[in-house]
C-alpha cells in the first residue's frame, strides 16, 4: 500500500482536519481488532509491535502534514499542458479518475518493490513481523521526492479535473487500510475484482511463493494482467517481514536503514561502475566485492526464524502505550490548532513529537542512549512552557492546559531515566522467538 499517493495532490489545512476524524477512526478500528483477537482467542497484536506501527503512522502524518517534500511535479501543471480532451464531471470521470490512480498506485508500489532505491521508501511498511490493521499504518517519511503525479499522465490526457483527482485519492488510500487483517477468510467473486485480505497477506508474506506478490491497490486485475497474481494456499501460511529483519521498533530508523546500506555499499565498492548502478539495481542487489568482505545475512528458512523481541517488561509495555497517546495527543492538538500555528512553530511542534517517538521507541528498543534522548526532551519541554508560559496556544483552550503537558514532561525525564537504570536487562535485546 502507498499512502504517498495522495499526499502531493491536497491542500494542507484540509489534511490536517481530516486527520482529526482519521485518526481516531483508524485507532478504534485497530482496537477493535485488537478485543476480537482477545475473545476468539487468537490475537494477531503484540504491544510492542502495535505501538511501534502506530508510531510509524504518526511520523508519517507529521511528515506529510507539514508538506516536506520536493515536488518533482504536480497534476494541475500536468493537465494544464497536457489534456486533450475535456471531460464534463459526470459519474464516467470518477470512474476513468478512478481506475487511473489505481493504474498509477500499482506501478508506483511495483516500482517500490523492485528497485533499490525506491524500495528504501516502501520497507517501513513491511517491515513488521505481525499482520494486522496497525501495521496497515506503518506509512513512510523517507519519500521526500514526489513524483507520483507523472504516473497520473493519462488522467491529464484525458483532462481528469484536478478536482475529482484530489477527492478520489484519500478515498483511494483510506480503502487500503482495512484489508491488513488476518481474521478474514477469502472473498469469493470478490476475490477476482478488490485487492482482499487474503490476497494482501501474500503480499506481506516473505515465503518464496509469495515475495513481490499481488501488487494492486484497490483492483486485483492489474496483477492478473501483469503476471504478479498469487493466490494465498492453505499449505503454505504466509509468513511476514522482511528478508533483512528491521529489528527495531523505531520508526524513524528504519526508514532509513536501507538507505544506510546502500550508502555503505557504494563507499565500499571498489568499482565506479557499481557506484552508479547500485541505486538502480533490483531491490537486495549488492556488488560482489562487498558482499564478499561485509556479508549481510538475510532469513533463508522463512518458517524457522527469531522475531525481534528485546525483553520488555509489563511495565515497560504500559508505560510505551502511555507515551504514544501522549504524543497522539499532543499531535491532535496541532492538528486542531493548526491554523493558529505559525509555520515555523508548525515544524518545531512537529520536531518534538518526531522526537518523543524517536525517544521512547529507543527505549524499547532497550537502548541505553534512550535515557539522553527522553531526559533532552523532557527538560527542553519544560523549559518552553516556562519560558513562553504556554504550549502552543493551549491557554486559549484551557486555563490550566500547561500543567498536564508539564507533568507529561516531567514523567518522561522520569520513565527515560527508570527503564534505563533500574529495570533489568536493559541494552541486551534477548532475541526469543
Ligand atoms: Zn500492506
Ligand atoms: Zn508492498
Amino acid at each position: 500500500m502507498g499512502f504517498s499517493t495522495f499526499f502531493y495532490l491536497r491542500n494542507m489545512e484540509s489534511y490536517a482536519s481530516a486527520l482529526l476524524y482519521a485518526i481516531p477512526f483508524f485507532v478504534a478500528l485497530v482496537l477493535f481488532e485488537i478485543l476480537y483477537g482477545h475473545f476468539v482467542k487468537n490475537q494477531k497484536h503484540n504491544v510492542m509491535d502495535t505501538v511501534s506501527s502506530l508510531s510509524s503512522g504518526l511520523t508519517n502524518i507529521i511528515k506529510d502534514s507539514l508538506g516536506l517534500a520536493l515536488v518533482l511535479v504536480s497534476y494541475p501543471f500536468l493537465v494544464e499542458n497536457l489534456a486533450i480532451f475535456q471531460i464534463e464531471a459526470t459519474w464516467a470521470v470518477w470512474l476513468i479518475a478512478f481506475i487511473a490512480i489505481d493504474f498509477a498506485g500499482y506501478w508506483n508500489h511495483r516500482l517500490s518493490h523492485h528497485v533499490n532505491i525506491f524500495w528504501n521508501q516502501h520497507v517501513i511498511h513491511h517491515s513488521s513481523e505481525e499482520f494486522n490493521l496497525a501495521c496497515a499504518l506503518r506509512q513512510s517519511i523517507s519519500n521526500v521526492i514526489g513524483y507520483f503525479p507523472i504516473l497520473l499522465i493519462p488522467a491529464a490526457v484525458l483532462g481528469v479535473p484536478h478536482k475529482v483527482i484530489a477527492i478520489l485519492a484519500p478515498i483511494h488510500l483510506f480503502a487500503q487500510f482495512w484489508y491488513h487483517t488476518q481474521h478474514i477468510g477469502k472473498m469469493g467473486w470478490l476475490e477476482y475484482i478488490i485487492v482482499t485480505p487474503s490476497q494482501h497477506r501474500v503480499h506481506h508474506a516473505i515465503n518464496p511463493e509469495y515475495i513481490d506478490k499481488n501488487l494492486g491497490q484497490i483492483l486485483c486485475i492489474w496483477d492478473r494482467w501483469f503476471g504478479t497474481f498469487q493466490e494465498e494456499m492453505d499449505e503454505v501460511p504466509p509468513q511476514y517481514g522482511v528478508l533483512k529483519p528491521a529489528a527495531t521498533w523505531n520508526p524513524i530508523l528504519i526508514n532509513f536503514q536501507h538507505l544506510w546500506r546502500l550508502c555503505q555499499d557504494a563507499w565500499r565498492t571498489r568499482s565506479w561502475w557499481n557506484r552508479f548502478r547500485i541505486w538502480f539495481m533490483p531491490t537486495g542487489w549488492r556488488p560482489a566485492d562487498v558482499i564478499e568482505r561485509y556479508p549481510i545475512s538475510k532469513i533463508e528458512d522463512v518458517y524457522n526464524f527469531s522475531k525481534y523481541k528485546p525483553e520488555a517488561s509489563l511495565g515497560l509495555k504500559g508505560y510505551s502505550i502511555f507515551q504514544l497517546l501522549c504524543n497522539t495527543g499532543l499531535l491532535l492538538f496541532m492538528f486542531y490548532n493548526y491554523s493558529e500555528i505559525r509555520f515555523n512553530n508548525l515544524l518545531f511542534f512537529g520536531a518534538f513529537v518526531f522526537l518523543g517517538i524517536y525517544g521512547y521507541t529507543s527505549l524499547m528498543d532497550r537502548k541505553q542512549h534512550a535515557v539522553w534522548i527522553e531526559v533532552f526532551r523532557g527538560v527542553a519541554g519544560i523549559l518552553l512552557i516556562l519560558w513562553t508560559g504556554d504550549w502552543f496556544g493551549i491557554n486559549a483552550y484551557y486555563d490550566l492546559g500547561i500543567y498536564p503537558v508539564a507533568l507529561y514532561f516531567v514523567i518522561t525525564i522520569l520513565g527515560g531515566i527508570y527503564f534505563t537504570y533500574f529495570e533489568e536487562g536493559y541494552a541486551t535485546p534477548n532475541l526469543a522467538s
